[in-house]
């Protein structure tokens, strides 16, 4: 079959392909083609479009055309603005170059008409068919390109295979050699089989563009998103006239801030962060924030200030008000508040009150913010082991405030107030930041004007506050802050003590926070002493001041259960009320025995007795020691055995005992932990008594700390012990000579009727404790 030959004129296309059956406009310039045009409207309207290789050049001859191009029709032409015409033309049939009729002044060629050539495999030609079907229906999805009514069109023409590909070729967007490769597939299937290769290829190029444009889009669609709900909120708070709360807050903000009388630097800062509120919008986490922190500004007294008033007559009559007994606490403190007075300045040493539990540290403090007329807060360092519990945690930390410092100062309400800062002896050993330098910082008259708070971020002045601090014990104070400190020693009170306080003080306080007349609920002296015997076991009251409360509740009930108008509460309702659980105190035993004596123990919990027990057995000099106890005490132990063995011949001990014998020193209540060199001659009598067999008097109690020559030295809270060697049924007790000024802290009750013996060696202390005859009827040395 011959094909048609035709001349026609010939436009060299740039970057475009045009395929038969395809519709497309484009723009032509050169001056060439625009002959060619005009040519063409005149003949048949028909125009040969091919396309040049290299799009660039402005005058392509014929090895720069491809040969295969299309026929095509001319539809419309619309002259555009300076020499542009566009085209709107539409192809017919593929055809070929044979040869270049004319160049000048455009190009005219003879073309060949090409018809299709289409295979004979039917099967292969449906396969193929579905599946560029198929992957155009893909890459229609996945592309923007194309648009939607195509697949139509496709369906009508899918018995024109050359058609079809032809249709589907026109739509895709591929570079301009592949779509010259398809127009020169004169082969339907190698067309299909082209097609499809681009399709699966461009789909897979589109799905990796989707995917990277949809990770782009999630990125910008979440900024969006959150400006969009941002603007919703606001919009919504309009509706609600909650824009109006807003701004109504920040207004209330800004009064107080310029109502507040703020330093300087204060107030700069406050309306600082107001005007960060303003633009942080108020359901932000960050609008939270910064409130809680103006809160914390303005609740802080910055320059209220409570007027002194040192009158050291008055202050006496408060404290002995307030108080019972503690003269010399008393006399101290007035004579502390005597100098602040002369000096007209509270700086200088803090006080420091120490003493057990419960003796009244932190009710003084409180009389003496009474008595000076200041604010009283109180803090407690027991347990703080963290800088950040004294200086607080910077405000980025979620849910930040300040520390106890700036929290109490708060509580305070007055830049001068008393501040107390309990069981100073109980700080933790710092593992984050040093708590205890922080401390200092806090206490030091020169740098307290200018404290700093992380939460705060402000300086804030302490120079002004008056600080008291409490212990139990002053053993575990660091140095550094002792230092600073002057010590008030607060000891336990004797039975005496406890009943006046008990009858004086605490019944009729514990009445009125009852709200009860003090005739309704009477308390017989029998009862009171009922519960200092057996219901407490503390060197202070705080235990006694419970059950007394305990006591006038049951006894409320009573009387409306009862309908009682009155109460009068013996030993007898007392037991009633506060049932068996009673305190037996270790009365020492009446019987004087081998190997077991009576020492005396202090902690910062008050005084007790330790009974120190000795057993002797054969074995080859080995000496064990049980009970729990500390390093010192076990070396305590060790230099006593050593002077037994140096001294044995002394008293009366076979000097062969530390190789023939094993000495086992017990201490008994394991639950208590005890330690300190004090026990020395009590551990050294017990020992002497199993080795020589010699029985201790049972009313005797001792402490004292040895040297191995036999010296007896001192030995500290000899008032607490002498009271629980008191209370146990002791009435001599050996201290060590050296401690001979402590006794006239000992109340006069317990002197009266205890006999103080004072000891310089050993030698006094085995002389007084044991009996004068071993049961070998030996003499007393
Ligand atoms: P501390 O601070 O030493 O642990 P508190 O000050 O809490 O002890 O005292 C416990 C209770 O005992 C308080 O109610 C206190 O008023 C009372 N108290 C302690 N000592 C006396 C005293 N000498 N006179 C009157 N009340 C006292």
């Amino acid at each position: 079959m011959s094909n048609d030959i035709k001349v026609l004129p010939l436009i060299p296309l740039r970057g475009i392909i045009i395929f038969p059956y395809m519709v497309m406009h484009f723009d032509v310039g050169r001056e060439k083609s625009i002959l060619a045009l005009e040519d063409a409207m005149i003949n048949k309207q028909e125009i040969f479009l091919a396309a040049q290789m290299e799009a660039k050049i402005e005058e392509p001859d014929e090895d720069g055309i491809y040969s295969m191009g299309t026929i095509c029709t001319i539809k419309q032409m619309l002259k555009l603005p300076g020499d542009t015409v566009r085209v709107l033309v539409e192809g017919k049939k593929r055809a070929k170059i044979n040869v270049y009729v004319e160049k000048e002044p455009f190009m005219k060629v003879e073309i060949e008409e090409i018809e299709d050539n289409k295979s004979s495999d039917e099967n292969k030609q449906t396969a193929l068919t579905r599946l560029v079907s198929e992957s155009f229906d893909s890459y229609m999805k996945l592309s923007s390109a194309v648009p939607s009514d195509v697949p139509i069109s496709l369906e009508d023409i899918d018995d024109d295979l050359g058609r079809f590909a032809d249709t589907i070729c026109s739509y895709l967007i591929v570079k301009q050699e592949k779509k010259q490769e398809i127009l020169e597939a004169v082969d339907t299937t190698k067309r299909l089989e082209i097609i499809l290769e681009v399709l699966r290829s461009e789909i897979e190029i589109l799905e990796v563009e989707k995917e990277i444009g949809n990770k782009v889009r999630e990125k910008i669609d979440k900024g969006q998103k959150d400006y969009y709900l941002r603007e919703q909120i606001k919009v919504m708070q309009e509706e609600l006239g909650e824009d109006d709360d807003d701004k109504k807050e920040q207004k209330k903000y800004k009064n107080k801030i310029s109502r507040a009388k703020l330093p300087k630097d204060v107030k700069a800062k406050a309306l600082h962060e107001l005007n960060k509120l303003k633009n942080a919008g108020s359901f932000s986490s960050e609008g939270g924030v910064i409130r809680s922190y103006l809160d914390w500004i303005l609740d802080l007294p910055w320059n209220v200030k409570t007027e002194d008033h040192i009158d050291i007559k008055k202050s006496r009559d408060i404290l002995n008000d307030e108080h019972y007994g503690i003269e010399e606490v008393k006399n101290r403190i007035i004579e502390y508040l005597a100098v602040k007075e002369m000096s007209n300045s509270i700086k200088g040493p803090i006080l420091c009150l120490v003493g057990p539990p419960g003796v009244g540290k932190t009710s003084i403090a409180k009389s003496i913010a009474h008595a000076i007329n200041r604010n009283f807060v109180r803090m407690s360092l027991g347990g703080v082991s963290d800088e950040a519990d004294i200086r607080g945690h910077r405000k980025t930390y979620v849910g930040a405030i300040p520390g106890r410092i700036i929290y109490s100062m708060k509580q305070a309400k007055s830049t001068n107030p008393l501040f107390l800062l309990d069981e100073i002896d109980k700080m933790g050993e710092g593992y984050k930041g040093d708590p205890a330098a922080a401390l200092l910082e806090v206490l030091d008259s020169e740098q307290n004007f200018s404290f700093r708070d992380h939460y705060l971020e402000l300086d804030y002045d302490l120079s002004d506050v008056m600080f008291v601090t409490t212990a139990n014990t002053l053993e575990t104070i660091p140095t550094p802050l002792l230092d600073r400190m002057e010590i008030i020693e607060v000891s336990g009170y004797t039975s005496e003590e406890k009943f006046n306080i008990a009858k004086k003080y605490l019944v009729p306080k514990e009445l009125k926070e009852h709200s009860i007349d003090s005739k309704k609920i009477v308390f017989t002296d029998n009862s009171i002493n009922c519960i200092i015997d057996n219901y407490t076991r503390e060197s202070g009251v705080r235990n006694l001041e419970r059950k007394i409360a305990a006591i006038i509740r049951k006894a409320i009930a009573e009387m409306l259960e009862k309908n009682k108008e009155t109460i009068t509460i013996t030993a007898t309702i007392t037991k009633k009320y506060l049932g068996n659980d009673m305190y037996t105190y270790d009365k020492v035993d009446g019987e004087d025995k081998v190997g077991v004596v009576t020492g005396m123990a202090w902690t910062g919990y008050g005084g007790d007795t330790l009974p120190v027990e000795v057993a002797v057995m054969p074995g080859s000099g080995k000496l064990s020691i049980t009970g729990q106890l500390g390093d010192v005490m076990k070396e305590s132990a060790e230099a006593g055995f050593s002077y037994v063995r140096t001294n044995a011949n002394k008293y009366k001990i076979n000097e062969k005992f530390y190789k023939e014998k094993d000495v086992h020193i017990h201490v008994p209540e394991g639950a208590v932990p005890k330690d300190g060199p004090s026990a020395g001659v009590t551990m050294i009598t017990a020992m002497v008594s199993a080795l020589s067999n010699r029985k201790v008097k049972h009313n005797v109690a001792m402490t004292g700390e040895i040297t191995l020559t036999g010296r007896v030295l001192p030995i500290g809270g000899l008032k607490e012990k002498s009271l629980a060697a008191y209370r146990a049924g002791i009435d001599t007790i050996i201290i060590p000579k050296q401690n001979e000024k402590d006794l006239r802290k000992i109340p006069k009750s317990v002197t009266n009727k205890v006999n103080f013996v004072l000891a310089e060696k050993v030698d006094d202390v085995i002389k007084n404790a044991l009996v004068g005859e071993d049961n070998n009827g030996n003499k007393t040395s």
